[in-house]
């Protein structure tokens, strides 16, 4: 078999199309959505993630602010300034970008950030209310996914779905969508003691886990459909996801790429994030129109 590649760059490029459509309707209607971003330090692999991030908010018409303030920031200045931005009616959304210098508590700053601004979905509120199944904001990259599944006519309800990682930001929230989404759901981590075992059960698979090709074709059931959300820089400088594309496409049905499969879609989903934001504020959305059933 080879599996069909499912596009996010095409995907997240129609999500896109419909946001500027929205953007514009709020435009006519006196809002601007606005997303701010918080960058401490210089993280290189961080100051890419921004860029690619304030650049698709521009191309669809959200104003983006980013401040990047200096790796000294102290925990109580970034507290403040992240306060001050929750109080500004022009931001929509509030991004902190992770990680942050090891002197920083994240898990604080990410509760400072007000529930009704957290775009990344990362606020205990939200994260809470993901579990019950009615956040304000789903996370970015586990929803991309649900997205990439719809759009592929995935059927969910019934079958088993397994995922690689247990992180807060992927992992986690992803199982939980898919279980939401009526899957029968195995989460696998580090501790997994035979990983294939559990991976080959899957009619879906989700990998999130960090190790360049972990999940070989050998360890796929014929037929699977195989989304790969790593992002791994290999020593060569190449990019490389979490599966093995050359043997695992081989087996499954629909395979995502990397780079061109999930991560095109986290960047959409936060565009989506930011433009309910500000349609809720605005009184031209509900918080049933950012549900993913
Ligand atoms: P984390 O490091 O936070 O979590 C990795 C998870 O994988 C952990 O739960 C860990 O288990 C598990 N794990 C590690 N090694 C193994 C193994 N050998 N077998 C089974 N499980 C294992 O990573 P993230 O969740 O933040 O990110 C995962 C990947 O996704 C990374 O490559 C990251 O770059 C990428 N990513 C991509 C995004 C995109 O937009 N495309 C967005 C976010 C992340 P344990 O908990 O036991 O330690």
């Amino acid at each position: 078999m080879t599996a069909r590649l499912i596009d996010g760059r095409a995907v997240a490029q129609e999500l896109r199309a419909e946001e500027a459509v929205r953007v514009g309707r709020l435009r006519e209607a006196g809002v601007t959505p606005g997303l701010a971003v918080v960058i401490v330090g210089d993280n290189a692999a961080s100051k890419v993630y921004v860029r690619n991030k304030t650049l698709a908010c521009e191309a669809i018409g959200i104003v983006s602010h980013v401040h990047a303030l200096a790796e000294k920031t102290t925990q109580s200045q970034l507290v403040a300034f992240v306060r001050r931005l929750n109080e500004d009616p022009g931001v929509h959304g509030i991004l902190v970008q992770l990680p942050l210098p090891p002197h920083l508590d994240a898990r604080a700053v990410i509760e400072t950030v007000d529930p009704a601004k957290d775009v990344d979905g990362f606020h205990y509120h939200n994260i809470g209310a993901l579990v019950v199944g009615d956040p304000a904001f789903y996370p970015c990259t586990p929803w991309g996914v649900m997205k990439l599944l719809e759009h592929e006519s995935v059927t969910l309800e019934g079958r088993h779905a397994v995922v690689v990682g247990r992180s807060n930001i992927v992992g986690k929230p992803m199982a939980m969508m898919l279980l939401h989404a009526g899957a029968t759901v195995t989460v696998c981590h580090s501790k997994t003691p035979d990983l294939g075992a559990m991976t080959r059960q899957g009619d879906i698979v989700v990998a999130a886990v960090g190790q360049p090709l972990l999940l070989r074709g050998g360890m796929v059931k014929p037929g699977a459909v195989v989304i790969d959300v790593g992002v791994n820089r290999l020593p060569d400088g190449k990019l490389a996801g979490d599966v093995d594309f050359e043997s695992v496409s081989q087996v499954a049905s629909a395979i995502t790429p990397v780079p061109g499969g999930v991560g095109p879609m986290t960047i959409a989903m936060l565009l989506r994030n930011t433009v309910r934001s500000a349609e809720r504020v605005a009184g031209l959305a509900t918080r049933a129109e950012t549900r993913i059933a």
